[in-house]
């Protein structure tokens, strides 16, 4: 079987993710390809072929220094005919999904995204996903069509850590690189917001906090375990923190070690984008809050007394 993976890079380095990726596609067997496009993906391809990447392709042009839809979709494309993959894998990251989508809308092949498993039948690919918020467990197999698009959830495989490759620079048709569509400038929104998707320890605040002055206080824990900063829909609803941060149903789904629920009452739509995480710590007053039928370990208390001690400890021991 031959695989091909796509890197995804971000600030002029790989994100973590696609290195999970890689140790799921070697759970497989058969060849990996891994396809990196950057500015200057050279340096990139060099890393991704000493940690499992197989044959890396890369494909260098100051077009491709940010992730553009249209632009990635061109080039993948491109590869995607060259080197005719019978399976293309991607992590689901915010990139990840939004390039997919284009890749098997084009290709009109199947695309399964967010799997938190991936075996062999024969010589069939079969994937896992929850779904209906995690109440089911899909079990999906190709149906021969090539190639079969599948985006993998993060925080589910390790990452690939050794292998050796080779580097194959590619060149594709200049036309690939226009668009209608330039980046001028990125701005990050907000620090500690960022990476909720690929984080170890999120701590979360809910409605509890009671207004966005006391949003400080949990970002002050948050930053004392150098965790991200998630919220529940009912906080960034209500425009105390912001949109990007929200965890659950219509917000991120996370998968971190460590999730810190601080005022959050647990509703179903929270649960189901964080229910997975390893270990569950929630911070609550109402010893009925359905979000300790999930919880590891739970604190029955005021959030405005049990944080900022908490938060000194942490900052004692760690910093
Ligand atoms: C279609 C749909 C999609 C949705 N998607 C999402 C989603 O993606 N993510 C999401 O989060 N929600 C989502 N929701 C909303 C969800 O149903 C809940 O309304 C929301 O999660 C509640 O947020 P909360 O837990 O912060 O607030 P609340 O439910 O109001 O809970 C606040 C908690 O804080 C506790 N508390 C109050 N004061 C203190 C204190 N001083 N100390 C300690 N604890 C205190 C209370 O006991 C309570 O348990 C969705 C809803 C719908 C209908």
């Amino acid at each position: 079987m031959k695989i091909l993976i796509f890197a995804t890079q971000k600030d002029s380095g790989i994100v973590a993710a696609t290195y999970e990726v890689i140790e799921a596609a070697k759970s497989l067997g058969g060849d990996i390809c891994t396809a990196v496009l950057a500015e200057n993906a050279e340096p990139l391809a060099a890393e991704l072929a000493s940690r499992g990447g197989g044959k890396v392709l890369a494909v260098s042009n100051p077009a491709l220094k940010y992730f553009n839809d249209e632009i990635y979709t061109r080039v993948m494309m491109e590869l995607i005919s060259r080197y005719s993959p019978d399976l293309v894998l991607g992590p689901a990251t915010f990139y990840g999904k939004a390039l997919f989508g284009r890749l098997a809308g084009l290709g009109s092949e199947a695309l399964v995204s967010d799997v938190t498993g991936m075996t062999l039948d024969g010589d069939r690919v079969v994937v896992t996903r929850p779904s209906y918020g995690g109440s089911v467990i899909e079990q999906i197999v190709e149906d021969g069509g090539k190639p079969f698009f599948v985006t993998v959830r993060p925080k589910i495989f390790p990452e690939s850590k050794d292998g050796a490759g080779e580097v194959v620079t590619e060149t594709v048709d200049a036309s690939c690189f226009k668009s209608g569509a330039k980046v001028i400038e990125v701005k990050v929104e907000s620090a500690g917001s960022q990476n909720l998707a690929e984080a170890d320890v999120i701590v979360s605040a809910g409605r509890g906090i009671k207004g966005p002055e006391n949003a400080g206080l949990v970002k002050e824990l948050a930053d004392s375990l150098g965790a991200a900063f998630g919220a529940s829909r009912a906080v960034v609803d209500a425009g105390w923190l912001s949109y990007s941060q929200q965890v659950g149903q219509t917000g991120k789904t996370v998968n971190p070690k460590l999730y810190i629920a601080v005022g959050i009452s647990g509703a179903i739509q929270h649960l189901v984008g964080m229910q997975t995480s390893k270990t569950i710590v929630a911070i609550n007053r109402d010893k009925d809050a359905p979000i300790f039928n999930i919880a590891n370990y739970g604190i029955i208390g005021d959030l405005f007394e049990v944080v900022p001690p908490l938060t000194r400890k942490f900052k004692e021991e760690l910093q």
